[in-house]
């Protein structure tokens, strides 16, 4: 078969590799519009159930990713400077570059070309030279505009800002740090995702970022701002920019997957908040579904709908719960006058897809912790 691949991101590349492993006949190109080395962003994180798949999926890349990971299995809420720890969240952090790294060489192995540096702008011309055309080409994606109204794409920019840091100050743990300030309420993301550095993401509802007048503000000034906001958290770290930019979360879906030979993955196809942390690992699991389905339908058409029958359900799910966690950080002042344990034990159960049975099983004690502090609630409103 004849493939193109627009997109040389995780979901791309994984997607190319799988199909190779299964085919060393079928001929792929990816097309590429950075060089090997650029890339925006920093660490991203994988649940240990991701990994497992990753593992079945291709055991040579994912040894050489867990070979760099930084895995930890708890996380850490502060609030009024006080840190609430809550154990039993297994995740493994990797640097992005690193991630893109291993899957390029990988490509390079099995005989995959990526044309780096190489914008795909006729998209129509490259899908009639190919059997499979596949969008893997990011939130923006190309492919998504020019067949849209084939693929029913739905977009929905929510109101909160937030913007990508880097910092050396390590978060054992995905760290959720939040901070009052006279601009409003600030709340940050971070996690080590290396021995030396930790991923910072900053989010602010839009009444905030007025107030702090950032519109008006160079890059340099609007680090030193938010690093004057976390510098209890910091630690004297500066905040480091990888081209960061202050931006709006974008809900991305589709009613269709799929038409003829295109088929949308990754970013291209959906998006989940950023507060769940699974936009690379569903990019590279949407490639596993894909190529499992071309392992049993071997014909693209059938194939393609095997993908959007099996996957979109799977998806659905997991926006859902993005969605309600995304709605919890849109509406953080709301829960700001919480106590640290109680706005921990709100942050917990957010997405609607934890209970109590689940959180005791992970973490007993600050579930008892919770259970404690209530009680007192309870007997001081009684008194
Ligand atoms: C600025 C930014 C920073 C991020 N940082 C992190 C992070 O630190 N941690 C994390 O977990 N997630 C991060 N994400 C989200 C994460 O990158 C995505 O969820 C994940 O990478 C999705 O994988 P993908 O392969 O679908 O898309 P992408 O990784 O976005 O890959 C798409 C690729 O397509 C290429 N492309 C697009 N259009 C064309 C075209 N017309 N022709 C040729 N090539 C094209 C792009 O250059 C890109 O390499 C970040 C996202 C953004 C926008």
């Amino acid at each position: 078969m004849k493939i193109k691949i627009i997109g040389g991101g995780p979901a791309g590349m994984y997607f190319a590799i799988l199909m190779k492993k299964a085919d060393p006949a079928h001929e792929i190109t990816i097309y590429e519009r950075n060089g090997p080395d650029d890339t925006f962003g920093w660490g991203v994180v994988f649940s240990g159930k991701t990994l497992a798949n990753l593992r079945e999926a291709d055991e040579e890349s994912h040894s050489e990713i867990t070979r760099d990971f930084e895995a930890w299995d708890n996380v850490d809420v502060v609030h009024r400077g006080e840190k609430v720890s809550i154990h039993g969240n297994s995740f493994s952090g990797i640097a992005r570059i690193r991630l893109l790294k291993i899957l390029q060489k990988r490509c390079e192995e099995l005989g995959i070309q990526i044309n780096f540096r190489s914008e795909a702008t006729d998209i129509e011309m490259l899908r009639r030279d190919c059997d499979l055309l596949v969008g893997a080409d990011g939130l923006n994606s190309a492919v998504r505009q020019k067949f849209a109204d084939r693929l029913h794409p739905d977009l929905s920019v929510r109101p909160n800002k937030y913007i990508w840091y880097g910092t050396n100050q390590l978060f054992h743990g995905l760290t959720l740090t939040f901070r009052e300030h006279h601009a409003g309420v600030f709340a940050a993301h971070s996690y080590k995702f290396n021995q030396t550095t930790s991923t910072f993401i900053v989010e602010c509802d839009r009444q905030t970022w007025s107030n702090a007048r950032f519109d008006e503000m160079s890059d340099e000034d609007t680090r030193r701002y938010v690093g004057d906001v976390f510098v209890k958290d910091l630690n004297g770290n500066p905040l480091l920019s990888n081209n960061s930019k202050w931006i709006n979360f974008v809900h991305v879906k589709n009613a269709k997957w799929y038409f003829e030979n295109v088929v949308l993955l990754g970013d291209a196809l959906h998006t989940a908040h950023f507060s769940i942390g699974s936009g690379t690992k569903l990019a590279m699991e949407d490639a596993i579904a894909l190529a499992q389905s071309f392992a049993s339908e071997p014909e693209v058409t059938g194939a393609l709908q095997a993908f959007e029958r099996k996957r979109k359900p799977v998806i659905e799910d997991y926006q859902a719960a993005a969605y309600e966690s995304m709605l919890w950080f849109e509406n953080a002042r709301e829960y700001i006058h919480l106590s640290p344990i109680e706005l921990a034990y709100s942050l917990m159960k957010r997405s609607g897809r934890v209970d109590d049975d689940e959180l005791r099983k992970r973490d007993p004690e600050f579930v008892a912790r919770h259970e404690r502090r209530l009680s007192a609630d309870y007997a001081d409103s009684t008194d």
